[in-house]
């Protein structure tokens, strides 16, 4: 705010259009950024229990040309505030199937934003997409959170079902950090639960954190989804959420989001003449 102090305006109302202005410019440079073709894809790996790769998650990248790299965090709100989500979302998906032609042994996986995903058309563009880059359906996951799905149930089971029959597979993300997970849980053809870094994080520090990674994965299992921890960075992590029974991990331990030329898919199994 330029008149600070003085007395003459409120300070308040300035410093409240400065931000104003801030977020729309940031906003309107996203907008020019997605059509331009400006973001990047990183893939973090996803491992097995013994950790061993089985496929990695695309998350963006945005080097602003005066701010630098803003966080992911940032930046999607901004898309989801100015609606430009739906196209950075559609080409997070088709990037991520045209990256994951080059490592046939791995699954990749994209987030999807309430937004995006609540489209009528959502299933249809991801179909395309499958068909012009020709990934193998089964390789692809999406990632939705309970947001993308409170509120129409019904259209959202439609949708996800619609995808599963060619293969997509549907991960629940962020899990436990929402309120009414259980009640519509049940009802939601998910393949895979991924428990909240947040979890993860706390499982050294007390009994209660660690039973409550232990609920999640029975319930996991008894609905016949596998599940994934996020945010796995120290040995004895891996060791207690292996123990728990999770299927899958991710986290610094194994590695970080990485450009896709560092992705080193394992060797695809080959058969002995
Ligand atoms: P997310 O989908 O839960 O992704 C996991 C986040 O945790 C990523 O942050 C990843 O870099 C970070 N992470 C991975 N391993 C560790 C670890 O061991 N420790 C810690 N502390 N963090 C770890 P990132 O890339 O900053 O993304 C943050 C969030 O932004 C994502 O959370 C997701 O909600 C959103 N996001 C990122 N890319 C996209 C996208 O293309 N589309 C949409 N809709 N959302 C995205
Ligand atoms: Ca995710
Ligand atoms: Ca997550
Ligand atoms: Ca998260």
């Amino acid at each position: 705010a330029k008149h600070e102090g003085r007395g003459f305006y409120c300070v308040y109302d300035v410093d409240m259009s400065d931000a104003y202005v801030a977020t729309k410019q940031l906003e309107e440079d996203l907008r020019v950024a997605i059509e331009n073709n400006d973001l990047t894809l990183v893939y973090q790996p996803v491992v097995a229990a013994n950790g061993k790769i089985i496929g990695v998650e695309a998350l963006s990248r945005w080097k602003h040309p005066t701010l630098g790299m803003v966080s992911p965090p940032r930046f999607i709100a901004a898309a989801e505030q100015s609606g430009s989500i739906v196209q950075l979302g559609d080409w997070v998906i088709r990037q991520a199937c045209n990256d994951a032609l080059a490592w046939p042994t791995l699954t990749v996986a994209a987030n999807v934003s309430a937004m995006q995903f609540r489209r009528p058309e959502f299933a249809q563009i991801v179909k395309s997409i499958l068909q012009e880059t020709g990934l193998p359906p089964q390789r692809l996951e999406l990632e939705i959170t309970e947001t993308a799905v409170i509120g129409n149930i019904e259209d959202a089971i439609a949708a996800i079902n619609d995808l599963r029959k060619l293969g997509v597979q549907f991960a629940l993300d962020d899990f436990g950090t929402g309120y009414s997970s259980l009640a519509y849980l049940r009802r939601l053809p998910f393949d895979r639960i991924k428990i909240d870094q947040s979890f993860t994080a706390s499982i050294e520090s007390g009994a209660e954190a660690a039973s409550i990674v232990h609920a999640i994965v029975s319930l996991g299992r008894g609905l016949g989804m596998k599940v994934t921890a996020e945010g796995v960075e120290t040995p004895d992590q891996q060791l207690f959420l292996r123990a728990a029974g999770v299927h899958a991990m991710q986290g610094y331990l194994f590695g970080r989001p990485m450009p896709a030329a560092e992705i080193e898919p394992a060797p695809a199994q080959t058969t002995r003449a």
